[in-house]
């Protein structure tokens, strides 16, 4: 079941970003919460659920909200979480929010 959930959003298992159960525990601190930022770098992480849908480290801790994926979201507009609303800043913001004037 997890397996075509991550096979829906184009993740294979094998894959760094996919939040395997073995993979969530090893992230999940002691009191059940997944990480907001990477432990390398410190970079925004975001999560995914089973429909692509982005979610903040908030709720994806949230068992219910069954997070599949996750990844370190270096550049982009900043994006809400789809169950929370909040919002989710990436490392570096947007690139294309930068007017350039000639
Ligand atoms: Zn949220």
């Amino acid at each position: 079941m997890a397996h075509s959930t991550l096979r829906k959003i184009g993740l294979t298992r094998n894959d760094p970003r996919a939040l395997t159960g073995e993979r969530k525990a090893q992230l999940m601190s002691p009191d059940g919460h997944l990480p907001r930022y990477s432990s390398l770098g410190c970079y925004p992480l975001i999560y995914l659920d089973g429909e692509a849908e982005v979610l903040c480290a908030t709720c994806a801790s949230r068992p219910e909200e069954a997070a599949v994926a996750f990844d370190i979201y270096f550049e982009g507009p900043v994006l809400n979480c789809a169950a929370c609303n909040g919002e989710i800043p990436s490392a570096y913001g947007d690139p294309d929010s930068e007017e350039i004037s000639e």
